[in-house]
């Protein structure tokens, strides 16, 4: 399917119409995405093709499972056309070790396991800093209906589930993750990308990075985990 024009360009994704009106290209740039890691020279080549296909195996992995997601096809190495969405405007944060802003916030240590896994709902506004919301904000927001959030809850932590189990199996641990949820009509599904830009994960026996903390934290060594971790995953599908 051709990708026509532009619809949206951010710092490492890319959104352009096609021929159909439901479907759009989501092309993936080998930039980091948000100012302050961009401004770290956050970029290498080859990274806009890892993560495009990162995110069509998670996807595909997932609607094996029966979780929906956007996902249609990858059509070229970067791009893969998806479902094109009403976005709800709510990032969904999973939790399932403390790390990160959750670690800073509750004063836990880097890497503690939590007994629990917490999800947690964050307004999608930039320019409030996106914001913490919780189920009585949505609702009195008119962020999403009490059924939507149910579902959202669902497919979040079925996702949780099945993507833990999956990094475990290849050696690795998911620390948290965030979605991106909107929907066509009454389908609800999994939207954007999931790939280490939005994902914290380690290797389990070493604790190393593989994740956009390479980048955040000044480590070092971006492109190879970042290629590590593809591999990891897909190689051995
Ligand atoms: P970047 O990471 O490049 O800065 P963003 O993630 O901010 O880009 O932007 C990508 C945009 O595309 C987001 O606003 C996201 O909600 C939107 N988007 C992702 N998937 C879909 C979809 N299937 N339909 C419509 N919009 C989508």
């Amino acid at each position: 399917m051709e990708k026509q024009d532009l619809l949206f360009e951010g710092a490492s994704k890319r959104l352009y119409s096609t021929g159909r009106p439901s479907i759009i290209v989501l092309e993936f740039t080998d930039e980091f995405p948000g100012s302050a890691a961009s401004s770290k020279k956050g970029k290498f080549p080859g990274k806009g093709e890892i993560n495009c296909g990162i995110s069509s195996f998670l996807f595909q992995y997932l609607e094996n499972y029966h979780v929906p997601t956007h996902f249609s096809e990858r059509i070229t190495p970067t791009e893969m056309t998806v479902r094109k969405l009403e976005m709800f405007k709510i990032i969904v944060h999973v939790h399932n070790i403390a790390t990160a802003n959750l670690a800073a916030r509750f004063k836990l240590d880097d890497g503690r396991a939590l007994d629990y896994p917490i999800i947690e709902y964050y307004l999608k506004a930039p320019r409030l800093g996106n914001p913490m919301v919780n189920e009585t904000h949505a609702l009195a927001l008119g962020l999403a209906k009490k059924e939507d959030l149910r579902t959202i809850s669902r497919i979040a932590s079925k996702t949780n589930a099945i993507l833990k189990s999956l990094f475990d199996r290849r050696g690795l641990v998911l620390l948290e993750f965030q979605l991106e949820i909107g929907s066509a009509g009454d389908h609800i599904c999994i939207a954007d990308e999931i790939t280490p830009d939005n994902c914290r994960i380690w290797d389990r026996k070493t604790n190393r990075r593989l994740d956009q903390d390479r980048i955040h934290q000044d480590l070092g060594g971006v492109e190879k985990a970042y290629r590590e971790l593809h591999d990891r995953l897909i190689s051995a599908a």
